[in-house]
């Protein structure tokens, strides 16, 4: 039985992965962190998630817990979850990091950590997206050469800030390394007015904001007579707690090693 430790647990995801880690036969929940003065700390973590009384109270700071856990799932912030690693590090511990939003200082100084600490790293921990990237990678290298035309597509809700989201750009790089594009000239991020015909080798990206949508990505690939569309769609942020869940699962068995969710699905 592997025992979990959950970061930010009083968090959106943090309330997921409560649940989704009950859901898991071979994972038992043993510990739950909440931020420093919190008035939640003590509360019983499982009422905190809508899930009823489970018997592990919020704690302070992963330190308080070091002996509790075997795998720490973190989706806060990126200094937070770097101390975590360090403190990983020098006990023995295993970590999945779903925190996005590190510099590119912090990204060093987290890879740094392959060297001592278990640890999967994904920004999006959706199985299916990840499947999607690999299922892409295949599509590009047949079509993408052959006469089809590349167009992204997503859609979100109204209250995201960038465009388009990471998760098409991280398509857009893979359709476009598969077939030897890259996306600083080939991609082409808006057409408005008389912007002329589409040229062979741009890959197209467009943009959807609306009302709850959670997040939708089409790949398309069009010639004459013939359209391939690969989507994804995510109606719920269990989809990302339930990778993490699975990538926990997973890590517990390994080396000291980075390691992201195509790893933990098989697809390398
Ligand atoms: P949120 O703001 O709802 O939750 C973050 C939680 O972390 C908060 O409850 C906060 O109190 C807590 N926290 C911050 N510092 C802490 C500390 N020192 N100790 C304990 N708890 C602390 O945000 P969210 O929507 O749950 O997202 C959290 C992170 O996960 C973001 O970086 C987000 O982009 C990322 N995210 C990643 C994926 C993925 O698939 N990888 C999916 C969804 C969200």
């Amino acid at each position: 039985m592997t025992r979990i430790a959950i970061m930010g647990v009083a968090g959106r995801m943090g309330r997921t992965l409560v649940e989704a880690v009950g859901a898991v036969d071979e994972l038992t929940l043993a510990a739950g962190v909440v931020e420093a003065g919190s008035s939640l700390t003590g509360v019983d973590i499982g009422e905190l998630a809508g899930q009823g009384r489970l018997g592990v109270l919020a704690s302070e700071g992963l330190a308080t817990v070091i002996d509790e856990f075997d795998v720490v799932i973190d989706f806060t912030a990126p200094q937070v979850t770097l101390e975590n690693l360090a403190l990983c590090a020098e006990h023995g511990k295993r970590m999945v990091i779903g925190t996005t939003g590190f510099s590119p200082e912090q990204l060093v100084q987290l890879d740094s950590y392959r060297e001592s600490v278990p640890f999967v790293f994904a920004a999006n921990m959706s199985s299916g997206v990840n499947l999607t990237l690999k299922l892409l990678e295949t599509a590009a290298r047949a079509l993408g050469d052959a006469g089809y035309d590349i167009e992204i597509i997503e859609a979100h809700h109204r209250h995201k800030v960038d465009a388009p989201s990471g998760t098409a750009l991280a398509m857009g790089e893979v359709v476009a390394h598969a077939i030897g594009r890259d996306l600083e000239t080939h991609g082409v991020f808006a057409r408005e007015g008389q912007c002329g015909p589409r040229t062979d080798k741009e890959i197209g990206f467009a943009t959807v904001r609306a009302g709850d949508i959670v997040g939708e990505h089409t790949v398309m690939f069009a010639t004459e007579g013939e359209r391939i569309e690969i989507t994804h769609k995510a109606s719920s942020r269990m989809t990302f707690a339930k990778g993490a869940v699975r990538a926990a699962g997973w890590l517990a068995g390994r080396e000291v090693g980075r390691y992201d969710m195509q790893d933990v699905l098989g697809l390398k």
